[in-house]
């Protein structure tokens, strides 16, 4: 046990502290309380055994504060009648200062009950007087943790289940296989963990841009490591007695570099060329990962088991001859024209199909990230949509299940305040406000809204190396996911649950979880909205286009007051990509205010993010004129290239005066090429 008394609450219960909110909680007058200490439990019906590990916790700390009360506590097994109560996990809880009622239909909602009991119970043991009617709005609310990109011990997971179990999260996703390393034991194929576990630098970075290489076990350089089946079985069964099911992902068939190194045999062309897909054409492959399934299967329970299915490049499938030959056979290209990227896709669906039927004729049922969207799947299989709403009301319309995790709000491995003052993430800016702001039920048309099965936050690990920093990612922000699966959207106002948020992130820190506090947030770069300055609504006249992906709101983009925050594709920062040589400025524009006016600074705001291609411009320069044909330099900045590891923001100007009516603006790219973006020239 990690969090012995980690969510009683502070001196005063107050009934916004309970997260998530539950449907409905009328309190009765302030001051009333059952007391929890010595209360007599009358107890019939089956509990989880963290059930009554959490009752003992409540009834051991109370005692210590104030000796006993002579209240009976009584559990009462009984279905709920009211329609919006029909998920197992439903509860009532009715507290008067002699007795305290629990009813539900299940364990399960005994244990929800509990898990609201000990949020409501004060460090005196008095857990105030009311009434609660509580029941999920989704019955997926998940978690993943990608555990290849860097390996995480048993412990740490152990206590994320705590932490999620306090909150009612339900599902742990393990992101178990990816290039980085296998991390689960398969008896059959022991290569998967004594090679294909470990790599040869510790860091993702490091090995990503660096050799890429595997290592054998037990080498000095050797980074990694994996689950034995028995360690997961542990871990099931934690996870269980605490109401959470553990979900497996093993990838394909993309996303296996590891596999490929361990077993060439299984890739399209046999050679170490460091492919990522499995041939879609040999039978070997499907006879492998049954294999694998059949020992995943053998160790977790879960009713879902996930095959992965995202980003394939299926650019070995182009050329092999297994692959064509199944194209062929299968109808997806003539016997005599490459296949297309449709035939490529088909062939995925193919393979998504035959494994989705194997998890079914075992009675278990496939998930997979959006791209294996294809009306051919199997009718019991879902989508977990990561990419936006446009899959998600796809998979829906097809009639699958559909998990929410799309990534603008539930990927929480993006910044989640101002870069320049966080540790290095893989980029993106996702802060507390945003994943509170999250509805799924956006995600579905009126007549597809069922199909949503629930909400998934995804803590994927590139920039992710240690158990401190994996919490210090995931908390607070999760706990606002939480709220959003228990309650759908979230049932307070945003300042109310960032309230309640503080408080419990108090609480996790008092009691070792390295959260980020809220109350520290530096937050969305701080400018007027929107700017005012001369050159607001000018003309421009672009001698180099903006790129069409990052067109902002075109031409208007850079005089229309409008600047951008910490992500670069949030609609306000405008693109430019340097040309091949480089050899011209990317951003090359004339602005033309109207009339001939005074002037003293033109400056505007570049945005640098190395990972993407994004830099400063190495030169800014700035050229006025009256008539629009004779120009004169107003000056020159330059700067020399340097690459940094967090994403900032630098404004470049010139500050002269002058009487201009156009302004020429013209910023070269820097010594690497990638990228300019900016968001707004500015003329004071
Ligand atoms: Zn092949």
């Amino acid at each position: 046990m990690f969090i012995a008394t980690l969510l009683l609450a502070f001196s005063a219960f107050s009934s916004g502290d309970v997260l998530p909110a539950p449907f409905r909680m009328e309190l009765g007058e302030s001051g009333k309380a059952f007391r929890v200490a010595g209360a007599r439990i009358k107890c019939d019906v089956p509990l989880h055994a963290e059930t009554h590990r959490l009752l003992h916790q409540m009834v051991a700390v109370s005692k210590h504060e104030q000796g006993t009360s002579g209240g009976v506590m009584v559990f009462t097994e009984r279905p709920l009648f009211d329609a919006s109560f029909r998920s197992f996990e439903a509860y009532e809880l009715h507290i008067s200062p002699d007795s305290l009622h629990v009813v539900a239909a299940t364990p399960t909602g005994f244990l929800r009950a509990t898990q609201t009991l000990v949020q409501m119970c004060d460090k005196k043991g008095r857990v105030p007087c009311g009434r609660i009617a509580d029941a999920p709005a989704y019955e997926w609310r998940g978690l993943m943790i990608d555990v290849s990109r860097h390996f995480f011990p048993v412990e740490f997971l152990k206590k994320q289940i705590d932490i999620m179990a306090a909150h009612k999260l339900n599902r742990l996703h393990l992101h178990l296989t990816d290039a980085a390393g296998w991390r689960m034991e398969i008896k059959r194929y022991p290569r998967l963990t004594t090679l294909a576990a470990w790599r040869d630098a510790a860091l993702w970075k490091d090995w990503w841009h660096g050799t890429r290489k595997y290592a054998e076990q037990g080498t000095p350089q050797a980074y990694g490591g994996y689950y034995t089946q028995r360690e997961l079985r542990e871990l099931v069964a934690y996870a269980s007695e605490r109401g959470i099911d553990i979900v497996p992902e093993i990838e394909m068939p993309a996303h296996s570099e590891e596999v490929l190194a361990a077993y060439p045999e299984l890739s399209c062309t046999s050679a170490s060329s460091c492919p990522s897909d499995f041939c879609a054409g040999n039978e070997a492959v499907y006879d492998f990962l049954q294999n694998v399934l059949d020992e995943v299967m053998d160790v977790f329970p879960s009713r879902y088991i996930h095959l992965g299915g995202d980003e394939a490049g299926k650019e070995s499938w182009k050329t092999c001859l297994r692959c064509r030959r199944t194209m062929i056979e299968n109808d997806m290209t003539a016997p005599d024209s490459m296949p297309d990227p449709s035939a490529l896709e088909r062939l995925q669906a193919h393979f998504m199909r035959r494994m989705g039927r194997y998890l079914s004729a075992h009675g278990r049922r496939m998930i997979g990230w959006d791209e294996v969207i294809d009306a051919t799947l199997p009718e019991d299989a879902a989508v977990m949509v990561w990419r936006d709403l446009r899959h998600a009301r796809r998979a829906a319309a097809l009639g699958r299940e559909v998990i929410l995790s799309p990534a603008a709000y539930c990927y929480l491995d993006a910044y989640q305040d101002a870069p320049p003052s966080q540790p290095e993430a893989i980029g993106g800016y996702l802060p507390f406000e945003q994943v509170a702001a999250f509805s799924p039920e956006t995600f579905a048309d009126e007549a597809h809204r069922r199909r949503i099965k629930g909400v998934q936050g995804n803590l994927w690990t590139e920039y992710v190396s240690t158990p401190d920093h994996a919490e210090y990612m995931l908390y607070p922000r999760m706990l606002a996911l939480a709220e959003i699966g228990w309650s759908g959207a979230s049932r307070r106002s945003a300042s109310d649950l960032r309230r309640a948020v503080i408080n419990r992130v108090a609480q996790l820190r008092e009691n070792g979880v390295r959260a980020f506090d809220l109350r520290t947030a530096v937050g969305q770069r701080a400018l007027s909205h929107p700017l005012s300055h001369k050159a607001l609504g000018a003309t421009v006249v672009y001698h180099r286009p903006f790129s069409a992906s990052y067109a902002a709101s075109g031409v208007a983009a850079l005089t229309d007051g409008r600047c951008g925050g910490w992500s670069y594709h949030d609609g306000a920062w405008q693109g430019f990509l340097a040309d091949a040589q480089a050899s011209c400025p990317s951003l090359d524009v004339t602005l033309d205010l109207g009339a001939e006016r005074r002037i003293s600074w033109v400056g505007a705001d570049f945005m640098q993010v190395c990972n993407p291609e994004i830099f400063y411009p190495s030169a800014f320069r700035v050229s006025v004129s009256r008539d629009g044909q004779n120009y004169t330099l107003l000056g020159e900045q330059s700067v020399p290239s340097q690459k940094t590891i967090l994403p900032d923001i630098r404004t470049f100007f010139i500050k002269r005066k002058a009487r201009a009516r156009y302004i020429r603006v013209q910023a070269s790219p820097s010594a690497f090429g990638g990228w300019l973006f900016t968001d707004e020239i500015i003329v004071k």
